[in-house]
């Protein structure tokens, strides 16, 4: 007879099969009593459970899911329980930025002689998620939501002035050009308010380098398809994260990578500047002042000052000069850092649990599905064997729906924990202008928690967080089970 009266809720149960598979056993036999909400599925090891099956079951319609592995170091494959806690504990502060409640998903430990603890955790559990009840589905009515102003103040000034050490950098990439087999860099696109990335392998080429706000790409995204080549790069700080993360997963080698660095001082938020032009046919010209750029469209001037038109991620950022390069141009600029929630995240962090579902549902109706935003993700090196192209196993299916937009997010997200460096490309490549940064900057700061303040892509000698684990985790303990 179930502990819990009423009616029965759904609730995955992921059991490892060598501890608490054995430890609910156990429990059976003992014909302990125990609620029957639970379905378990046996996985061979706490480590095999990708949080990716977590975020399915619970977008699906599981009202919770509960994890349960042997004990830290009783892993019958030495450390999948090690790995599979740092896991569990990023995706459990991921959870709530979706509208998800974190407490409808749990971890433990439990070994197969531990029948009476297998009683409790189930029985706790079971009786965590009764109280919080049927889990809200994304197809709910939406609540009206209440979006709350970005808070554009930046950590330091903005502004367009280091363009004047450009003919340094031209200088510098033309005499290196020689041993290179080319030299990625900016040049002016179809008009002079926007730019393309260019790939210099003569002089004249570098003579059509640009720089300034308008530099928006990540030009890090081409250097693993270049293996084995020489190739140069010129780099934004934000940018030069990237290349010091490829070279941590060791994507790219050291030896083959040229890096010249200017201090940045904002790249524009396209999206906005197109949004302030409004319809236009022709721009005729771009004229730059210190604070921000005069664009004018068919004859119609428009200023668009950088402390209001800033890409999101420039108002918070503490790597303006590179973290690593080879030459560097340009006047260091000065950081006063602090700490700093992003404005989209800022923007989630006032929503309550439903509100944030109901935004999530509102941008991901939006979605085309056009997967623009991984392909510009420097970081997303599985090209071809990505898992939403997958059919074996099969992750996602055609359905456009609301469900299967956020589960491919996730996905991007998750598989950038401890990896992501907040570049922003995600997000300036959506065609339709969704705020998925956020998912990524929440991710961020999980890790930046949990991980003693790790950064991704500031030193090239460390060891992403999630490929790694101590026995003992500093910010990563058990739960009560009382
Ligand atoms: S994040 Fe920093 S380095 Fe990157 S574009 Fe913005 S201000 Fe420049
Ligand atoms: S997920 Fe977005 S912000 Fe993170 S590295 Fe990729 S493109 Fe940059
Ligand atoms: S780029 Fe935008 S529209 Fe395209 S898949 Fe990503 S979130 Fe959806």
């Amino acid at each position: 007879m179930p502990v819990l009266e009423g009616k029965e809720l759904r609730i995955v149960g992921f059991l490892c099969n060598w501890c608490s598979y054995g430890g609910a056993d156990t429990a059976g036999v003992a014909r302990a009593t125990q609620p029957t909400d639970l379905r378990i599925i046996r996985v061979p090891c706490s480590g095999r459970i990708d949080p990716l099956f977590i975020v399915k079951a619970l977008l699906n319609g599981a009202d919770g899911v509960l994890v349960s592995g042997c004990h830290p170091r009783d892993c019958h494959y030495a450390a999948g329980n090690f790995y599979a806690r740092r896991r569990l504990e990023v995706l459990k502060q991921f959870l709530p930025v979706l509208g998800i409640d974190d407490r409808r998903f749990e971890y433990t430990w439990v070994s197969a002689s531990e029948g009476q603890r297998w009683q409790q955790v189930v029985t706790v559990f079971t009786d965590r998620i009764h109280k919080l009840g049927p889990a809200p589905s994304l197809e709910d009515p939406e609540p009206l939501l209440k979006i709350a102003d970005m808070a554009l103040t930046s950590l330091r000034p903005l502004g367009t002035g280091q363009a004047s050490a450009l003919g340094e950098l031209k200088d510098a990439i033309k005499a290196k050009l020689p041993e290179l087999d080319m030299v990625l860099g900016w040049g002016e696109g179809y008009d002079a308010a926007h730019t393309v990335p260019i790939f210099m392998k003569k002089p004249e080429d570098v003579d059509k380098l640009v720089w300034g706000p308008f530099n928006v790409n990540n030009l890090a995204v081409y250097l693993p398809s270049f293996k084995g080549k020489k190739v140069g790069i010129v780099v934004k700080g934000c940018d030069s994260r990237s290349v010091v993360e490829l070279l941590q997963e060791k994507l790219i080698r050291r030896e083959d990578v040229t890096i010249f660095a200017m201090p940045c001082e904002g790249t524009l938020d396209m999206a906005r500047v197109n949004q302030g032009l409004g319809r236009y046919t022709k721009i005729d010209k771009v004229e730059y002042d210190e604070a921000g750029v005069t664009i004018t469209a068919d004859g119609k001037p428009t200023r668009f000052c950088m402390t209001d038109y800033a890409q999101g991620k420039c108002y918070g950022c503490t790597t303006p000069s590179a973290v690593l390069a080879d030459t560097r141009l340009g006047v260091p600029a000065k950081v006063e850092a602090g700490p700093y929630t992003p404005p989209e995240l800022a923007l989630l962090d006032s929503m309550s649990l439903e509100e944030r579902m109901a935004f999530w549902r509102g941008q991901m109706d939006r979605c085309l599905r056009c997967y623009a935003c991984r392909n510009a993700c420097p970081m997303c090196v599985c090209r071809d064997f990505c898992v939403s192209d997958s059919r074996d196993p099969h992750w996602m299916t055609q359905d456009d729906s609301v469900k299967e937009k956020l589960f491919f997010q996730t996905i991007h997200a998750m598989h950038l924990a401890g990896r992501c460096t907040g570049c922003g490309e995600c997000q300036r490549a959506c065609p339709v202008g969704i705020p998925i940064l956020a998912l990524r900057q929440q991710i961020g700061r999980a890790v930046g928690q949990l991980f003693d303040g790790y950064k991704s892509g500031i030193n090239a000698e460390a060891v992403p967080p999630l490929l790694g684990y101590e026995v003992e985790e500093k910010n990563i303990h058990e739960r009560d089970w009382k």
